[in-house]
């Protein structure tokens, strides 16, 4: 199934969760289908999107039917990997850190913040969102070979020393929250999250670019 999923658009690739969690509420609301109108409506992705996508999925949707909901939860379930388990370290258990640790947004699937670090004294030994802060010196230590994903939610200063540190460590993703750009070998995917920037980006959109009234 793997090599199915390198078919797949990075642009698509990246709604699978958004389809996943809706695609599984409606299962267990014990509906067997639903219609791309539904669907567009409920995820906000417009219904022409959805088909393109979901033709990657070799999910046809059949005229006055819909999409087969079964068909589709396996799909996702076996490509977002539901079965292997993602181990998740975050770094910088700072305001928006330790946010994060509180949250637990990672509670419904099979991805876990195991384990956290930071450099502040205080800190280390204590334990956020009942996940245990370790001594940034510790972390090659503690990370071993276990560990998949790292949540860097350091000062922008430390996100690049802290970044050839953790890819030292085997791991094999990064989530950058931190407005550095920092640079990671090829093999290392990394996605940036910059919450400054995607609220500017939007107030400039409001500004600019206020939506038409009666868009369809
Ligand atoms: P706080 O108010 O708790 O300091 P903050 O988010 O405003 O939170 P930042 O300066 O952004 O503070 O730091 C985030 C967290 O990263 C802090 O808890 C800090 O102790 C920690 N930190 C700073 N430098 C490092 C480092 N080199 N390694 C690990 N953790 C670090």
């Amino acid at each position: 199934a793997n090599h199915d999923q390198h078919k797949i658009p990075q642009a698509t690739a990246k709604r699978l969760p958004l389809y996943y969690r809706f695609i599984s509420n409606l299962h267990n609301q014990g509906k067997s289908r639903v219609s791309s109108k539904e669907l567009s409506e409920a995820v906000k992705v417009d219904s022409a999107t959805i088909r393109r996508d979901f033709s990657y999925f070799g999910a046809l949707g059949k005229k006055g039917y819909g999409y087969n909901i079964n068909y589709l939860l396996s799909f996702f379930r076996e490509a977002l990997e539901q079965d292997i388990f993602t181990k998740v370290a975050l770094i910088g258990v700072g305001n928006l850190g330790t946010a994060f640790l509180n949250y637990n947004f990672t509670k419904n699937n099979n991805t876990k913040i195991e384990m956290a670090f930071d450099a502040a004294p205080e800190k280390v030994g204590t334990r956020v969102g009942g996940v245990p802060v370790y001594h940034i010196d510790e972390m090659e230590k503690k990370i071993g070979s276990d560990i998949n994903i790292a949540i860097l939610t350091v000062p922008a200063q430390s996100a690049q020393p802290i970044t050839d540190r953790v890819v030292n460590c085997g791991v094999e993703g990064i989530l950058n929250f931190t407005p550095a750009r920092i640079t990671v070998p090829p093999q290392i995917r990394i996605h940036h999250i910059d919450l400054s920037i995607e609220l500017q980006s939007l107030a400039y959109f409001l500004k600019h670019y206020p939506l038409e009234e009666d868009i369809t």
